[in-house]
């Protein structure tokens, strides 16, 4: 028996910074061409503790894009005016992003940005609805974890339920499936509802632009540094998931 020598003492790794601001690690982050725009809505976003897709998340990322955006993280708050930090007058002027067991294909309706009622229906002038909303509030998370907020603040129901019809896929693609049940991630989703509502299709083009550039950050970094961007975890339960063992 002899003691190893000394040179074969192992230092722990460098621990990687992360960004401040969009939390990501930095290899990942792309806050530097993010230039934070003008916009007329209000922007809320809740974030479920248990989302913590630090790669792949954009709740951060999307809030950066706006002078007058929120983000919090939590399971419930007393209502929309603590959620948000100052006080809302009328919280029926606040759409809540909630797809819940409502599917846009089964619901009779032409928009990209669609309003229900409290019974889950296409609610009637959904032109004068969604012209005098004054804030947006989007639930950052699985679909499970989004259905969980929803029923843990039920202010929410005082605001003004909206689903979205989107005309395109995620841009995801396959790095993560399902990341809503309506295929889109939180920055597409505020691209789609931001920019409908507004009539600003730049605020579209910008998010998009910056969601492109997140991914492709990341998959340059999954072919370098793996460890920081590891791929998404497979939803594919089926028994030959481990297949690749016995080779
Ligand atoms: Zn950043």
């Amino acid at each position: 028996m002899s003691n190893p020598p000394e040179t074969t003492v192992t230092t722990a790794p460098e621990p990687i910074a992360e960004c401040p601001h969009c939390q990501k690690p930095m290899p990942l982050c792309i806050c530097d061409s993010v230039t934070p725009i003008e916009h007329r809505l209000g922007l809320l976003i809740l974030q479920h503790p248990q989302e913590q897709d630090r790669a792949l998340g954009t709740a951060r990322l999307t809030a950066r894009h706006f002078t007058d955006a929120t983000v919090r993280v939590g399971l419930s708050w007393p209502s929309l005016s603590k959620a948000l930090g100052r006080p809302v007058e009328n919280a029926a002027r606040w759409a809540v992003l909630y797809l819940g067991s409502a599917r846009a294909a089964d619901l009779d309706t032409e928009g990209e940005i669609v309003a229900l009622n409290r019974k889950g229906e296409v609610a009637e002038n959904q032109r004068a609805i969604l012209g005098k909303l004054e804030g947006v509030v989007l639930l950052d998370g699985t679909w499970s974890q989004a259905k969980a907020l929803w029923w843990r603040n039920p202010w929410m129901l005082k605001c003004q339920r909206v689903i979205l019809n989107p005309a395109h896929p995620s841009r995801y693609g396959r790095l993560r499936r399902e990341p809503r049940r309506d295929g889109l991630s939180t920055i597409e989703a505020t691209a789609t509802i931001l920019a409908g509502l507004e009539r600003r299709p730049d605020i579209a083009a910008t998010l998009h632009a910056s969601f492109e550039r997140m991914l492709a950050r990341y998959r340059e970094v999954q072919a370098e540094m793996p460890e920081l961007a590891p791929k998404p975890a497979a939803k594919d339960r089926r028994r030959g998931a481990s297949r690749g063992r016995r080779s």
